[in-house]
């Protein structure tokens, strides 16, 4: 019997199927059955052949659809039927994306697996937004932190390494504690007039830009009613957009 295909555990990047990678392109195209998370924009979703099945594992923050376990074991037995497994992840697949986690239990029941980098949020909307997450003078670096938690506990960050104004500071899944992130890291010595940038929809035709500084931060989201995927960059890199969008207008938070 010939030994099973891999289960390809493929990034598909933050929206704009432009930016996906040619490997991400070709191992969709080949695809028996798809897993696909809620955050796989729909111009990525039709790239899946026809005949292929397609399955939502979709995750919200507060709308789980299937739980992570489940997940996991389905990858398992996708695999041992045999047909080509995709597994598509908004983003990069490892980072913030539990890719790890599904490779590891790959790992644990014996199967192969493989990993196909893709563009992680970060990039493609400070790209898309004008922002370098580095800039000589203004960042010498660059943090990720999720600021998400489990629901009912204390949003637990390393505030004083965040709170670094020569480090650019990117946060994902942090809308609900938007207010907690904004008041922590001025707590911690980051001045309020630092500029932030909040990104919904990043890459995508209808992505929103708000401009504001740490101290608005919060008032600024909820004003323009920003909900999910919102990226937030803070950092002085973030004055660059002014100049530097070369893709949509950005919008003041006012
Ligand atoms: N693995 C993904 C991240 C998954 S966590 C990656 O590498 O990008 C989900 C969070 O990512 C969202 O809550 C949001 O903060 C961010 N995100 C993902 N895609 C986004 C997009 N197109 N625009 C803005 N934020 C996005």
């Amino acid at each position: 019997m010939s030994k099973p295909p891999p289960v390809y555990i493929v990034g598909a990047g933050p929206g704009d199927p432009d930016l996906l990678t040619v490997k991400a392109v070709r191992i969709i195209g080949e695809a028996d059955v798809v897993v696909y998370d809620l955050l796989v924009s729909k111009p990525i979703l039709d790239l899946i052949p026809a005949g292929s099945t397609r399955i939502f594992a979709g995750k919200a923050a507060r709308n789980h659809h299937m739980p992570q376990e489940e997940i996991n074991d389905l990858l398992v037995s996708l695999a041992k039927s045999g047909r080509r497994v995709v597994r598509l992840k908004g983003g990069d697949p490892f980072v913030f994306g539990r890719g790890s986690e599904e490779a590891q239990h790959l790992f644990d029941n014996g199967i192969s697996f493989e990993v196909v980098p893709g563009i992680t949020a970060s990039q493609g909307c400070s790209c898309y937004a004008g922002i370098p997450l580095t800039h000589r003078g203004l960042a010498q670096g660059v943090h990720f932190v999720t600021g998400h938690c489990q629901a009912g506990r204390k949003l637990d960050l390393n505030w004083k390494n965040l709170a670094d104004p020569d480090t650019t500071l990117v946060i994902y899944m942090g809308l609900t504690n938007v207010q907690t992130i904004q008041n922590e890291l001025i707590a911690a010595g980051l001045p309020a007039d630092t500029p932030a940038a909040a990104i919904r929809k990043g890459t995508l035709p209808d992505q929103q830009t708000v401009l504001t500084t740490l101290g608005d931060l919060a008032d600024c989201v909820e004003r323009a009613g920003l909900k999910s995927p919102t990226l937030f960059v803070i950092g002085r890199v973030v004055s660059l957009a002014n100049e530097l969008n070369w893709c949509h207008e950005p919008q003041e938070c006012i």
